[in-house]
């Protein structure tokens, strides 16, 4: 005879009261609140899901026995999921198997479904409403302290693993490492101050600047020396070379100072100068001018800098010069951890070069790390973790392995042009500016931005129509026939010209840079139109202007080019056979100026670094500010399809130049918002297409445009978390 069951709402509800009333973790409570519900509706097994950002459902507890389950259900997908789609209970029976009756609940908040409990049996079970009911109390109350419990990030995807102690910065090399901390200790003058004999110290300060001078000069002469190596060491024999500076420290001796303490009083003021000047650039250059000066103290006391070291080494500083860690024998040094650094600075530049993981921006470094302790860096992330435990180090060990299966998988995709999975083309081209990256353009579509201030930056003085001429028909050259669009000179702000003198000004960034500067001084614009319309004449010319803040300011730098094009025909030179011409929009004041700006453009590309400093007020080389606004907001994400949309109805091309489409989630987003064209720096090509080549569009503009009215400052969890979940490459780690 069928059994019949006996439920009892008010001895379920008399429990629950019992388990509330009681002092205990969030968690201990779900666990006794599982258990009471499997006893009372004679269920054997009970799961909690929770939602976590991008629609997934992750399992967080199980009581009770049951079958095999996944730990994330899509919405939409298995029960569970579609409770959570529905928002409404649901039961299921099945004839055989483990789970022959499931029966799930949302747990709501507001309209929002932020959980399902779920509930098994191996019997056919029926349940009366009542029961349903008061489940669905039950679930309300979970609700209430759902807050408390403590949900991993979405990027957490191993969980438990409490290493020993973990510190984070910020991730510059991207790598792994393994080995023991070395501390770098600066170089300290320790002779007297006072001297009674200069012509001496004039003398030894000479002998220092002539063994610098050699040992530079032996390294530049290494052969398959870095890039980055040779242009550092060039840069500092321009330094030894500033008879500015060297005259300074003579006076200083003669005044009876000695050559060290000379030396390091004038670095100092000097450094100083260099970094109150407020400018990116000139604050790198004082860290490079402080290694020099320490090299130059260290070799007045004529001591080696080669450092011996044996086995697998962590370096570990406050500030490190680029040429002091090339002291090291770099085989010895598996990973550099860093308190002050960013992208640009050199000694980050050189261990790129040398692929070695660097983290930045980690606070107090010498109260943190101790001289061999054991440390593993994932500089992936930014975390260094303090004598870790094996699991981390396995953890480590197949994050590393996966990096590795990455970047196979991008070397496959090279040489492919990119589609999504649905069909969609997207144009993948690069930002470049000097030859760098220039080994990338066969994988790609060519060059959506070539900052042509980089050719005006390395120079001596302003290069004139021949040298721009022929810099530019370089480019073409090596481009082979693909298109490459030049971007008129952009100087000002943190970009200096060391022969342009240039008024102080209280906000250099909105202040006369780019293409108001060049309006104002028309030969210099003149002069590079000039050029660019002799480097592609018979060719196609593609030109866009930087800065524009008004329609009036492009359409006069579009009359100049006009001007040029008819003088270089009166001239009777050959022309461009077709002159494509556009705008960065950088200034928010353009968007609101679209109608009037898009019948002039052939295309707009969207220079969201400078869109977003402008845009959120945020000064985009402020450290402090750098996560504080996201472009991901819906707020910015909101600006870029109306931009995207707007260039549509108008037939216009659209693109993004900035970072953005350099980062495989940011550039994904774009593509989902309109924009087919994205060009970014070269290193971030491979990701990129790989991401392109593995996301079905369709799907994720519909999940996009449903969140872009969400309240959230951002959505970059939500996004990263829907995009993995669909199995996306997106070139990060497990
Ligand atoms: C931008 O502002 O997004 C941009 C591409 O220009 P730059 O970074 O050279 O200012
Ligand atoms: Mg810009």
């Amino acid at each position: 005879m069928k059994k019949v069951l006996d439920y009892s709402v008010s001895d379920l509800m008399s429990g629950l009261r019992s388990v509330m009333q009681k002092e205990m973790s969030a968690s201990r409570r779900l666990s006794a609140i599982l258990t009471l519900l499997c006893e009372q509706l004679h269920m054997p097994s009970a799961v909690f899901y929770m939602m976590r950002p991008g629609e997934v459902l992750e399992r967080y507890m199980m009581v009770g026995k049951s079958g095999q389950l996944p730990c994330f259900v899509r919405l939409g997908e298995a029960v569970a999921g579609e409770v959570a789609l529905s928002k409404k209970v649901r039961i299921v029976y099945a004839k055989t198997g483990f789970n022959k009756t499931v029966f799930a609940v949302p747990v709501l908040r507001g309209s929002e479904v932020v959980a399902v409990l779920e509930m098994r049996s191996d019997k056919v079970q029926s349940l009366p409403n009542e029961v349903i009911e008061s489940v669905e109390n039950v679930a309300m109350i979970l609700a209430e302290f759902l807050p408390e419990l403590k949900v991993g990030k979405t990027s957490e995807k191993l969980g438990n693993i409490s290493p020993s102690s973990q510190i984070e910065g910020i991730p510059l090399v991207r790598g792994f490492a393994l080995g023991s901390v070395l501390i770098h200790r600066r170089f300290e003058v320790t002779g007297s101050i006072l001297t009674d004999n200069p012509n001496r110290e004039i003398k030894a300060l000479n002998g220092a600047f002539a063994r610098v001078q050699r040992l530079l000069k032996k390294r530049l002469n290494r052969t398959g020396l870095p890039i980055e190596e040779k242009e550092l060491f060039d840069g500092y024999l321009m330094f030894l070379n500033d008879a500015v500076w060297k005259d300074k420290v003579l006076s200083s001796i003669q005044s009876g100072l000695t050559a060290q303490v000379a030396l390091q009083k004038v670095a100092e003021e000097m450094m100083d100068k260099m970094r109150s000047s407020g400018d990116v650039y000139w604050r790198e250059r004082a860290k490079d001018f402080q290694d020099l000066t320490v090299r130059l103290m260290q070799s007045l006391e004529q001591k080696s800098t080669r450092k011996k070291i044996v086995g697998n080494k962590i370096l570990v500083a406050d500030t490190l010069g680029a040429s002091e860690l090339l002291d090291y024998d770099l085989k010895h040094i598996k990973g550099i951890v860093l308190e002050d650094a960013s992208q640009t600075t050199h000694v980050v530049i050189v261990a790129r070069a040398y692929r070695i993981p660097l983290i930045g921006g980690v606070k107090d470094v010498a109260k943190m790390f101790s001289d061999s302790a054991p440390v593993a860096m994932d500089a992936v992330r930014g975390v260094i973790y303090l004598r870790p435990t094996d699991e981390v180090l396995e953890m480590l060990r197949v994050q590393k392995q996966h990096l590795l299966r990455l970047a196979r998988m991008e070397a496959r995709h090279r040489d492919k042009p990119a589609f999504t999975k649905d069909g969609k083309r997207i144009s993948l081209m690069l930002n470049l500016g000097l030859s760098a990256g220039l080994d990338k353009l066969p994988s790609c579509d060519g060059v959506g931005l070539y900052r042509t201030e980089l050719l005006f930056m390395t120079a001596k003085s302003f290069p004139d129509i021949k040298a721009q001429t022929e810099a530019y028909k370089r480019v073409l050259a090596l481009a082979k026939g693909l298109p490459v669009v030049f971007r008129t000179l952009d100087i000002g702000s943190d970009k200096v010209l060391p022969y342009l003198t240039q008024q102080t000004e209280e906000n250099p960034a909105m202040g006369w840079r780019s293409i108001r500067m060049v309006l104002d001084r028309r030969a210099l614009l003149r002069n590079q139109l000039r050029a660019l319309v002799r480097a592609t004449a018979g060719d196609v010319l593609r030109v866009m202007f930087p800065m524009v803040t008004d329609v009036s300011e492009f359409l006069e730098a579009k009359r100049t080019l006009d001007i040029e094009v008819k003088n270089a025909m009166a001239r009777k030179e050959k022309v461009p056979k077709e002159i494509i011409i556009g705008t960065m929009l950088e200034v928010p004041s353009l968007i609101f100026q679209l109608e009037k700006l898009l019948p002039y453009v052939d295309f707009v590309s969207v220079g969201t670094n400078d869109l977003a400093q402008f845009m959120f007020a945020a000064d985009r080389t402020n450290a402090l500010l750098s996560n504080r606004y996201d472009v991901l907001s819906p707020a910015f994400l909101k600006m870029l399809k109306y931009v995207a949309d707007m260039c549509t109805a108008f037939n216009v091309k659209c693109s993004v130049c900035g970072e953005m489409a350099s980062r495989p989630v940011d550039a994904l987003t774009l593509v989902a918002l309109g924009y087919r064209v994205l060009s970014m720096s070269p290193e971030a090509l491979g990701g990129v297409k790989m991401a392109v080549s593995s996301l079905e569009l369709a799907r994720f503009e519909k999940y996009l445009y449903s969140r872009l009215d969400s309240a959230q400052s951002s959505l970059r969890e939500d996004l990263y978390a829907y995009l993995r979940d669909h199995h996306v490459q997106l070139g990060d780690l497990q």
